[in-house]
């Protein structure tokens, strides 16, 4: 239980400390920088139980396995970095599509794909 406790704080934090969304590897090294013994089970595991708690929300990209960010931030975008494949989040939305007479939209996925500053 006491052991536990320790793993889901240094998971949540990890998010709170990264400030962009995480793969579940991402998420075991900065962890494991507080819980040494952390591994990459507990950490599906405890991901799992974030999102169902609503703390953590799944952010599906085509192509990627699944990244994890916090829950609640209303509609926004990602950048994935395609050399060091980090993800970043893009505040605002300045979509606008031109539908054709008779179309409604009801929503829209958007992945911004290219270089993060460290990697340009
Ligand atoms: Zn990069
Ligand atoms: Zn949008």
């Amino acid at each position: 239980m006491e052991r536990s406790t320790k793993q889901r704080r240094a998971i949540r934090e990890a998010f709170l400390e990264a400030g962009r969304p995480l793969s579940p590897q991402e998420v075991l090294s900065l962890a494991r920088r507080k819980v040494p013994s952390l591994g990459l089970a507990t950490v599906y595991r405890t991901l799992k139980g974030l999102v169902e708690e609503g703390f953590l929300t799944a952010v599906a990209l085509p192509g990627e396995p699944p990244r994890y960010e916090p829950a609640g931030q209303g509609h926004h975008h990602h950048f994935l970095c395609r050399r060091c494949g980090r993800v970043y989040e893009l505040s605002g939305c300045g979509l606008k599509a031109d539908l054709p007479p008779g179309f409604q939209a009801e929503g829209h996925e958007v992945t911004v794909y290219g270089r993060c500053p460290e990697c340009a």
